[in-house]
């Protein structure tokens, strides 16, 4: 429904108030908000309202606040107010970057030597990059390098056949069930059909399902603009070297399928030796982790791309897409992963792993060194770290509290306490982004809890100079009583009989602004 002009303006003036300090909001205090939340300077959502941004005053009037605003509201508002997919980006960052550098060190397994291409990389390269649903993004490591796709390729040309054909006749092709075999070995099911799409045998009949009345090269290149899409247009390359090279060592993919035309498996007019072509092209698409965490962040917004708001594949597709990588997409290793980890994940014997945590974040890891299996040695590591410390298992309860794993999509302080009292408890610990945050999206500063509690009662009793600073800007009742008859400069002056030190600064900035005692006479020169 939309918004009222009343109730906008309202929303917009509780926008403004968050962040003024003496009438004006500076400048920076928007861009720190923006850098804080993940989005970047190349977010193609954000680039005129970054310009403007910069080009503004360093201290802005509320008209100048509007006019900004107005650039890209939406944007402008989700950011300011924190209601991001993961509204603590910063915190979720530093918990992303200790399992990556705590899973670093794992230097185990072994490059791939089926083709020189894959030999030849640097078996220490190692790069993790995500993005939520809101396209907040972060990454570490070697996230600007190139390596080729592999196997993660599949979940895409699955996406493709199933945009092409729909799902009723596409898995008359190809089936839904575990094959319980390695990715490529000689089998299909019951009926002559590939397993599934994540496997070899099921990624070839899928190629065999896309544009299959078109020339080569346009099938390819409408791929690649596909690829390109679901990863908001940034870049995507090809490895010739890799190509030419999986196409010589190809004997166990052509067996394949000459065994599925055996069976005949295929629809009609399917020239074999091009469906095979174009399943080692799509192998050897090259991508940086950057790419392939917008990709998987696609899928886990149900097919629209967070960066462009474009809807490359239908929700129910992807939904498909995502069972399947849930129960095939980690070779031999699915079922243990779908099981311990729980995440829909696909890997690529490049040492690349795509990750969907479906309505939150997409993640890509990439550490060349694999297990017998096939999967990056570091890359599941960092899953396996993932799992143990956020709630991203497919079937954890949201509401348990059963353990102290977190819950990355709530705000910490909400989901604590619930409502007006998050406004509370993040001055009784001294976070004054978060208290903005909230006073952005409405709150009053001024509420306090059952017993009259309010958030500078916290702060003076905790000693939160920062957020006491933030009240006293925002013009928060100074001399507001709790339940016992204390205003926050009793509480303070309370607590400096035991720490004379640490309270002194609280007593001295209450005093300066007007803050009385209810239990001392209030000097007559403060007010
Ligand atoms: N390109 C290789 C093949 O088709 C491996 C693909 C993979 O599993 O990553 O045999």
């Amino acid at each position: 429904m939309a918004m009222s002009s009343a109730e906008e303006y309202s929303s917009q003036s509780s926008l403004f108030r968050a962040f003024a300090r003496d009438g004006k909001v500076p400048r920076q205090l928007i861009l720190d908000s923006f850098s804080a939340s993940g989005i970047l300077d190349d977010d193609p959502r954000a680039k005129t309202l970054f310009k403007a941004i910069r080009a503004a005053e360093p201290l802005l009037s509320q008209e100048q606040f509007l006019a900004l605003h107005s650039v890209s509201p939406a944007l402008f508002e989700q950011v300011l107010a924190g209601q991001m997919a993961i509204p603590q980006f910063t915190e979720f960052s530093e918990q992303i970057e200790n399992i990556f550098d705590r899973v670093s060190g794992n230097k185990g397994g072994q490059l791939a030597n089926y083709i020189p291409q894959l030999e030849r990389v640097d078996p220490e390269k190692f790069a993790a990059s995500v993005c939520s649903v809101d396209g907040q993004r972060f990454s570490l490591g070697d996230s600007d390098d190139f390596f080729c796709v592999q196997s993660c390729s599949k979940p895409i040309t699955y996406c493709l056949a199933l945009e092409e054909q729909g799902e009723e006749v596409l898995h008359r092709y190809v089936g839904t069930e575990p094959s319980g075999k390695t990715f490529n070995e000689l089998t299909l099911n019951a009926k002559g059909l590939p397993h599934n799409p994540m496997i070899n045998a099921g990624a070839i009949m899928c190629g065999a399902l896309i544009k299959n009345d078109a020339d080569a090269s346009d099938r390819f290149d409408y791929v690649m603009s596909k690829w390109k899409e679901c990863a908001g247009n940034m870049k995507i390359g090809f490895d010739n070297a890799v190509y030419l090279s999986e196409r010589q060592t190809a004997d166990r993919n052509f067996a394949l399928a000459y065994f599925m035309r055996e069976k005949k498996a295929y629809p009609a007019d399917v020239n074999l030796l091009d469906v095979l072509e174009f399943y080692f092209q799509c192998c050897s698409i090259e991508i940086t982790t950057r790419a392939m965490a917008v990709i998987a962040s696609t899928l886990a917004n149900g097919g629209n791309c967070p960066l462009t708001g474009a809807q490359v594949f239908r929700p129910d597709h992807v939904k498909n897409c995502l069972s399947l990588m849930s129960s095939c997409g980690m070779y031999d290793f699915s079922g243990e992963f779908a099981f311990r980890i729980g995440i829909p994940a696909k890997s690529g014997v490049s040492g690349a792993i795509m990750l969907v945590v479906p309505n939150v974040v997409g993640m890509a890891v990439w550490s060349p060194r694999l297990d017998e299996l096939g999967n990056s040695v570091r890359g599941v590591d960092f899953c396996r770290q993932l799992a143990a410390r956020f709630k991203f298992h497919t079937f954890d309860s949201t509401t348990g509290l059963t353990d102290d794993r977190i819950d990355p999509r709530r705000n910490l302080y909400e989901s604590r306490l619930g409502g007006a009292n998050a406004f509370c408890w993040a001055a009784s610990e001294g976070d004054v982004a978060e208290m903005r945050r909230l006073v952005a999206r409405g709150v009053n500063a001024n509420v306090g809890d059952y017993d009259g509690r309010t958030a500078l009662h916290l702060a003076a009793s905790e000693a939160r100079l920062n957020a006491l600073r933030y009240l006293v800007e925002l013009g928060v009742d100074l001399n507001c009583q709790d339940r016992w008859g204390n205003t926050p400069l009793d509480d303070a002056m309370r607590q400096a009989d035991a720490d004379s030190n640490t309270y002194e600064p609280i007593i001295s900035m209450l005093r300066e602004h007007g803050g009385t005692s209810n239990k001392t006479v209030p000097s007559r020169q403060n007010k």
